[in-house]
């Protein structure tokens, strides 16, 4: 028997590689595992699409501000990692969303777009009558036959119309994937839409079933939100998160270059020109990274083509009094067929006022979408004029930006689109037959937001783990 430690490497320090390391390292310290771990992530600095700037008392997120509370591994992450006193939710307010160059309140009730109150519905200025009496077709359509995968668009069309689409629900679903509603798949997006209309055939008396009973009524809105952060901004997540890794080696600045398989593990060739060896390895980079460094990427056509889209962040500091926003809102979403470049916008003081300084105002507006991403390779001036113009045609404002933080993110957000999880499935098929001991997590498999990706890192660091104690039987 050999004393040499069993190796694990993790390629990646986004959040899907920073729980995978930070939940082995736990599981290695709770059962005394005799284990090395290392971590190895291409920039200088940990934390992936999660990047936070500090300017003027500002708290500034470059990519994602938060993360959907009811996903429990992201709260549970934060405590895991010390953080626990430092989780904030956000302050509720309306959401709006601008249609025919006017903003309009969300109707209360709507989950994703989808009506679970009739008032408010029937009320709202967003649809015309025969757009809510084709939404209301919904309360008879049998349900969908399809057996396999759908579009978004196509589930959503048939149940309750164009216009909801259009209006409504595809301004909010591009908000999350900045893709295309009529080629994202509803079974790797939102499956449970697909499970209300099997189980209750209409989707509105479905979703209001499935609502917790104090939603189901005009009652005060609740104080809390749904979204959480930390109160430093998600960076702190990701610092904390590190410093905790101190049984993991951690190569920052340093790239792997390509994968390939012995006869029993693994060898990586780095950046720098080092060569390490691994017994089990957990690829968390975006998917095309993913196939270029397998020797048969040829194989993984789907991860080579799967598209993904650019996106830019463009927040806007101001003096409070140089903006005029509509009552308590807290941001907009745009609908695609109307004439703006940004896709969404937040009125991020209103949202998150402790991340802003007393008598100011912070506005983050999104722009690139599938199908019309040029705006984001043009340089910060552009950029900045193009996001100006449209926030003036909007809401009232005053003066110049104090300052202005724009952050690219470029092929950046993976799309799902119809069949994905099939091919992801075939994929992880051909990775178990043809790289025992590689396991695939991150955004581009199952599920883009944070909570899915720190879902993905666990169960990564769990196959391991196992993979690693079979071996050694
Ligand atoms: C603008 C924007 C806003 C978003 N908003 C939200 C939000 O509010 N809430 C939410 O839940 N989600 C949001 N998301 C989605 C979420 O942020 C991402 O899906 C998630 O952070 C991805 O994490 P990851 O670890 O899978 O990938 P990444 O963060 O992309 O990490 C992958 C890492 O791999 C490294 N890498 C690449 N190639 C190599 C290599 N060859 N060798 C070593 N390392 C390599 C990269 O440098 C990177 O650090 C947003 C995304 C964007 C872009």
């Amino acid at each position: 028997m050999t004393d040499k430690k069993q190796k694990v490497v993790i390629i990646g320090g986004g959040i899907t590689g920073l729980s995978a390391a930070f939940y082995l390292q736990k599981e290695m310290k709770d059962h005394d595992l005799q284990i090395e771990s290392i971590l190895i992530e291409a920039s200088p600095r940990l934390g992936g699409k999660i990047q936070t700037v500090h300017k003027d008392g500002f708290i500034i997120e470059r990519g994602p501000d938060s993360f959907l509370e009811r996903k429990a591994s992201a709260p549970q992450f934060v405590k895991d990692v010390g953080l626990q006193t430092e989780l904030v939710n956000n302050a509720t307010g309306r959401s709006f969303v601008l249609v025919g160059d006017r903003l309009h309140p969300i109707p209360a009730g709507a989950v994703m777009g989808i009506p679970t109150q009739v008032l408010p519905f029937v009320t709202t200025g967003l649809f015309s009558i025969l757009g809510k009496a084709r939404a209301a077709g919904d309360y008879i359509i049998p349900a969908g036959r399809e057996s396999g995968d759908q579009s978004l668009g196509h589930f959503f069309r048939r149940r309750l119309g164009n216009e909801v689409v259009e209006n409504l629900i595809e301004p909010l679903l591009s908000g999350i994937y900045a893709g295309d509603i009529d080629k994202l798949s509803l079974m790797s997006t939102f499956p449970q839409f697909h499970r209300v209309e099997q189980d209750h055939r209409s989707l509105i008396l479905g979703m209001k079933k499935g609502l917790p009973r104090a939603n189901q009524k005009h009652e005060p809105a609740r104080k809390k939100g749904i979204f959480q952060t930390v109160k430093g901004g998600l960076q702190t997540l990701v610092d904390a998160a590190e410093s905790k890794l101190t049984n993991t080696k951690i190569l920052k600045g340093v790239k792997v270059e390509s994968i390939t398989k012995k006869v029993v593990g693994y060898v990586l060739k780095l950046s720098n020109g080092d060569v390490i060896e691994a017994d089990t390895l957990i690829v968390t980079t975006p998917h095309q990274q993913t196939a270029n460094m397998l020797p048969d990427k040829e194989n993984y056509h789907y991860l080579q083509e799967m598209p993904s889209t650019s996106v830019a962040t463009v927040a806007m500091a101001f003096p409070e009094e140089a903006i005029d926003i509509e009552g308590n809102g807290t941001g907009f979403v745009i609908s695609r067929n109307g004439d703006y470049t940004i896709t969404a916008c937040t009125w991020t003081h209103r949202k998150w006022p402790h991340t802003v300084p007393a008598g100011k105002a912070l506005i983050r507006a999104y722009v690139g979408k599938a199908g019309d991403q040029a705006i984001v390779e043009q340089p910060d001036h552009e950029i900045i004029a193009a996001v100006l113009e449209d926030l003036n045609k909007i809401m009232k404002i005053e003066q110049k930006p104090d300052f202005t933080v724009v952050s690219r993110w470029k092929e950046a957000m993976p799309q799902y689109n119809v069949g994905h999880q099939e091919q992801i499935q075939e994929i992880e098929e051909k990775i178990i037959s043809s790289y025992p001991g590689l396991f695939l997590a991150g955004a581009s498999y199952a599920g883009v937001g944070i909570p899915d990706c720190i879902d993905q890192g666990k169960i990564a660091a769990a196959n391991a783990l196992d993979y690693l104690k079979k071996a050694t039987l």
